[in-house]
């Protein structure tokens, strides 16, 4: 049987616990942001996605 190729995030706590490790290793690191399905490991659908862009710009502009 082919291995399925996994398209969307599991949110369970064993990988949420391991997305938090990352996030928190990540505030010593500057200009890093996460975003994005991969980057804020949430499930999202494209408008949201475009729209989480948009006010991450929007807050990195006026910081
Ligand atoms: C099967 C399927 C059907 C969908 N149908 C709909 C729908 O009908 N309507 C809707 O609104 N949304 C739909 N979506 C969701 C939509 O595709 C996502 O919301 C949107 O693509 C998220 O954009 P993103 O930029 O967060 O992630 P992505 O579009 O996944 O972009 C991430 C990019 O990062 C790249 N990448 C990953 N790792 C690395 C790395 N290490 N180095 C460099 N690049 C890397 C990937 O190749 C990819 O190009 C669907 C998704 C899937 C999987």
């Amino acid at each position: 049987m082919e291995k399925n190729e996994i398209y969307y995030t599991v949110n369970n706590k064993k990988s949420n616990e391991l997305y938090q490790k990352y996030i928190n290793k990540s505030k010593y690191i500057d200009n890093l942001n996460f975003l994005g399905r991969l980057g804020d490991y949430k499930y999202y659908n494209i408008d949201s996605a475009v729209n989480r862009s948009i006010l991450l710009f929007k807050e990195l502009l006026y910081k």
